[in-house]
């Protein structure tokens, strides 16, 4: 199959499919200046090792070096902006053509595009909690000790350790992935966009989708289980193509919602 008749079967199965969504990972991200974990060259695994580096053990047990990684990976995401893969996907949703968007992101960038039904399976960063007594603070309380050289940032009410609310190596997973879970059963199609597909349990999602189609430039294990893999352009190409043979405007609709 040609690129071009990729994206028409694609745009096929959307219109076709009653209950579609979309599973993205961070390659989704890469073209709004964010590095992913897995790209070889560029990606942030090639630097660390994730067990050291964001695991609960090492926040637990070297939480000042915990802190300077995280908040390295956090400096990325300042001033990024959703590109055009992220608008592609709230605008399909406005059109009724996607249900949701599940994300392994953390950098907020599908809700910033305009994408209401947002299943967030390893976190967020609007938020932090003591490890200790769990008071919930918003993202600004740990970002604001931290810039001002506490590290680790810490609990106001008991002094316990603050901690991101985001999914580290060793947690448990949130609620949004059983919610997503939920929502994929009897789920007609899942796009998985820019994701290796390799963390777990995160990546047994697409086993719950009758049709699987990936959107992601390099190999990955579901790649023999997929109707359809488009690796050939970058995900922000592939939907801006997309959106063309669906007749869509899509660009800034984050801004119209
Ligand atoms: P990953 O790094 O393991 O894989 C990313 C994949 O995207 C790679 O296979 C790469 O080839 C592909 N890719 C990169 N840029 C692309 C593009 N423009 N178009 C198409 N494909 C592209 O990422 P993952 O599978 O999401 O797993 C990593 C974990 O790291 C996730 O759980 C996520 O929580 C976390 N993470 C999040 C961010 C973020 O929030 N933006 C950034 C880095 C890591």
């Amino acid at each position: 199959m040609t690129y071009e008749e990729k994206i028409r079967a694609l745009a096929e199965y959307l219109k076709k499919s009653e209950r579609s969504f979309a599973f993205s990972g961070a390659g989704v991200s890469t073209e709004s200046g964010i590095p992913d974990f897995r790209s070889r060259g560029s990606g942030l695994w090639e630097r660390v090792d994730p067990m050291k580096a964001a695991s609960l053990s090492a926040l637990r047990r070297e939480p000042v070096q915990f802190y300077k990684f995280f908040m390295g990976v956090w400096e990325s995401f300042v001033g990024a902006k959703p590109n055009a893969a992220h608008y592609a996907l709230a605008c399909l949703e406005q059109e009724k053509l996607l249900a949701g968007v599940i994300t392994q992101n953390i950098d907020g960038l599908h809700r910033a595009a305009g994408s209401q039904e947002v299943w967030e399976v390893h976190g967020h960063m609007r938020s932090c909690r003591c490890l200790a007594c769990s008071k919930l603070y918003p993202f600004d309380a740990l970002l604001d000790q931290y810039r001002s050289g506490t590290n680790p940032p810490r609990c106001s009410q008991c002094g316990g350790m603050l901690r991101p609310d985001v999914v580290l190596f060793e947690d448990a997973m949130g609620e949004d992935f059983y919610k997503a879970y939920q929502a994929l059963s009897g789920c007609q199609l899942l796009i998985v966009v820019g994701s290796s597909l390799q963390v777990y349990p995160a990546a047994s999602l697409p086993e719950l989708a009758k049709t699987l189609v990936i959107v992601n430039r390099e190999p990955t294990p579901w790649d023999v289980r997929a109707g359809l893999v488009i690796n050939e352009k970058m995900a922000g190409q592939v939907f801006t193509d997309l959106m063309t043979v669906l007749g869509l405007d899509f660009l800034g609709v984050g801004h119209r919602a």
